[in-house]
C-alpha cells in the first residue's frame, strides 16, 4: 500500500505552493497585453520526509503552456500542477479552466490548480491517484 498522496486542499494550503501560484502569476503579466502569457509548474512530494517541492516550467504562450513534461525529482513523486490564466475579465476572457484543462487533469491522476484574477480553481481528481508508488510522474 502507498502512502497517501496530499489531497488538493492541502496542497493548496502549503506555503511552498502559494508561493509558486503568486510567483507564476506575477511573472504571467497579467497587466501587460504586449507580455502577458501563462505560467505554470509541477508539485511533487517526497514520501519519505513529507516535504512539497515545485519546478516552473517555460514559459507559455498568452493560453497556451506546456504541463507534459514532468522533470524527475529524487525521490519525490508528482502530485500536481499549476497554471495561470492571466487573460483579463475586464476585455472578455473567461479566467475558469477550460474543458481540455478538465479533461487532461482527470486523464492525468493529479489536481491541476489553475491561478486566476479571481482565485484558484482545482479540477481533476482530489489527490495523486494510487498514492505515493508506482511511476514518478503522472499516474495515469
Ligand atoms: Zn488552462
Amino acid at each position: 500500500m502507498n502512502p497517501e498522496a496530499p489531497t488538493a486542499t492541502e496542497l493548496q494550503q502549503h506555503p511552498t505552493v502559494q508561493a509558486a501560484f503568486a510567483a507564476a502569476w506575477a511573472d504571467s503579466f497579467p497587466d501587460d497585453p504586449a507580455l502577458r502569457h501563462e505560467e505554470g509548474g509541477y508539485i511533487y512530494c517526497d514520501p519519505t520526509t513529507g516535504e512539497v517541492l515545485v519546478r516552473r516550467t517555460l514559459p507559455g504562450e498568452l493560453r497556451v503552456l506546456d504541463l507534459t513534461h514532468p522533470p524527475k525529482l529524487p525521490g519525490c513523486f508528482l502530485v500536481g500542477t499549476y497554471h495561470t490564466h492571466p487573460n483579463p475579465i475586464a476585455i472578455g476572457w473567461d479566467p475558469e479552466p477550460i474543458p481540455a484543462d478538465r479533461r487532461e487533469a482527470q486523464e492525468s491522476g493529479v489536481p491541476w490548480f489553475v491561478v486566476s484574477e479571481i482565485g484558484v480553481f482545482v479540477v481533476g481528481p482530489d489527490r495523486r491517484v494510487g498514492g505515493l508508488g508506482g511511476s514518478a510522474g503522472y499516474p495515469l
